[in-house]
């Protein structure tokens, strides 16, 4: 067991801090301004492209991509990646500028892991080149999601076809004029089959006629431009047969592989925002006097310092765990650990924001410092790719069953 970086990723950890240091810090205000200026509603912030060009000059590209698949992999492990989402994390949607954000690095690792080669030269390749975006498309208004074998929306053979009804909600990464390919998950109905067996997933351009976008939603009081998250109507959707990813029925085997690194993804971008936060707070407690002492000198300052400290090196060491087991046995295998850092990761980051919201102030609700953002999508993320208690029940009940096998002692 070794808990340090290997100069691999030393090497690599130094050249994104500095990358981040020249061109992602310095425009973040200025970015964040842009996608929240009504008159620029769903536009992409101009200078997106030419960061995302340069980032792919260095060599810092699709790093996110588990080096199972070289060549289209720059060939770094989960744990190797991890550090660098958590370097990404620090500024919300940087992530983008190094082509690993989420929703597209999930359906990258869908396509490169079970599409076909048409299918990759269709979407893969654009979606690796940072050309297009991508939504993943599965939450629906009618059924409770987090049981995903809930999900309604037809699938239906017809002809050379299938033809896809229902209606859709939550779906990041619509409205961004780039996003060209959803990959959506469905029933394709099968009475005989078991419940895990009657959902498929299958690829749909964006173009395809019968889509309606029928409202972006807001989260707390943002939309998310220019991505946003959208309640969408699909009407006699028709898209080739040979669409279809992996082959009917087999939905939740594809999402099992997908999800699993997703997961972890956001988790390591929290990290990111909570040491963030920290380390503003820390300075913003040793520059401002209260009563006649230095808030760093308070007790109860410090305890929550410490405290975040703790938290923060806890999540950190358990992801990076974590990684380390989807690399060494996969994510089948991992699934507990992933499990147990999708329920970590989200509220740790809050509670740190929360302290350091605290400690700065009013300023802290403010968008002048970057704990206010950093609390709200840590709040989210405690739903987005599932809530807490659904991730809690999976694994309460995988370790009440491994700890029945033990013998008692
Ligand atoms: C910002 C954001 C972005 C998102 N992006 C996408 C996207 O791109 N694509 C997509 O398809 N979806 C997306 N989602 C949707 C998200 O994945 C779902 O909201 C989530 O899976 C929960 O589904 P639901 O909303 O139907 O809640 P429900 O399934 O109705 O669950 C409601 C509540 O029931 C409780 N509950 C559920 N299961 C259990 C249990 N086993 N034990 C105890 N309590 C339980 C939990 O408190 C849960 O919050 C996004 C959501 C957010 C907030």
């Amino acid at each position: 067991m070794d808990f340090e970086y290997s100069d691999k990723v030393q090497d690599l950890r130094t050249r994104l801090t500095a990358f981040m240091d020249e061109h992602v810090y310095p425009i973040e205000a200025e970015r964040d301004h842009f996608h929240e200026d009504p008159a620029k509603l769903w536009q992409v912030w101009p200078g997106t492209e030419g960061i995302k060009a340069k980032a792919r000059e260095v060599g810092l590209w699709n790093v996110f991509l588990p080096h199972e698949y070289e060549p289209w992999s720059p060939g770094l492990t989960n744990l190797e990646y991890a550090p660098l989402a958590e370097l990404m994390g620090r500024v919300f949607g940087a992530s983008e500028y190094f082509n690993c954000a989420a929703p597209d690095t999930g359906n990258m690792e869908i396509l490169a892991k079970y599409g076909t080669s048409k299918q990759q030269k269709q979407w893969l390749e654009p979606l690796l080149a940072g050309d297009i975006r991508s939504a993943y498309v599965m939450t629906e208004p009618g059924v409770a999601s987090s049981d995903a074998t809930n999900i309604e929306t037809s699938i239906i053979p017809d002809g050379d076809d299938y033809v896809i009804n229902g209606r859709k909600w939550w779906i990041s990464g619509v409205m961004d004029p780039r996003c060209k390919v959803y990959i959506l998950l469905g029933r394709t109905p099968n009475a005989d089959a078991p419940r895990h067996r009657q959902h498929s997933q299958i690829i749909i351009p964006a173009d395809t006629p019968g889509i309606e976008i029928v409202r972006p939603l807001n989260v707390f009081e943002s939309v998310h431009s220019p991505g946003g998250h959208c309640e969408m109507q699909f009407t006699n959707v028709r898209v080739p047969k040979a669409n279809l990813l992996l082959g009917e029925g087999r939905g939740f085997e594809i999402a099992q592989g997908r999800l699993g690194p997703g997961r972890i993804h956001h988790c390591m971008r929290l990290i990111g925002q909570a040491q963030r936060a920290v380390e503003y707070m820390a300075h913003r407690v040793d520059s401002r006097v209260a009563f006649g002492k230095k808030l760093a000198d308070q007790s109860s300052i410090r305890q929550d310092i410490a405290l975040s400290f703790c938290e923060i090196e806890q999540a950190r060491l358990l992801t990076l765990k974590a990684a380390d087991a989807m690399d060494r046995y996969g994510n089948k295998v991992a699934k507990d650990l992933i499990a147990a850092i999708k329920i970590v990761a989200p509220t740790m980051a809050q509670r740190v924001a929360d302290r350091a919201m605290q400690a700065f102030g009013a300023m802290g609700f403010t968008k002048d410092t970057p704990i206010a953002a950093a609390f709200l999508a840590a709040r989210f993320l405690r739903m987005a790719d599932g809530p807490d208690e659904a991730h809690m029940s999976q694994l309460g009940k995988l370790k009440i069953a491994e700890y029945l096998a033990l013998p008692r002692r």
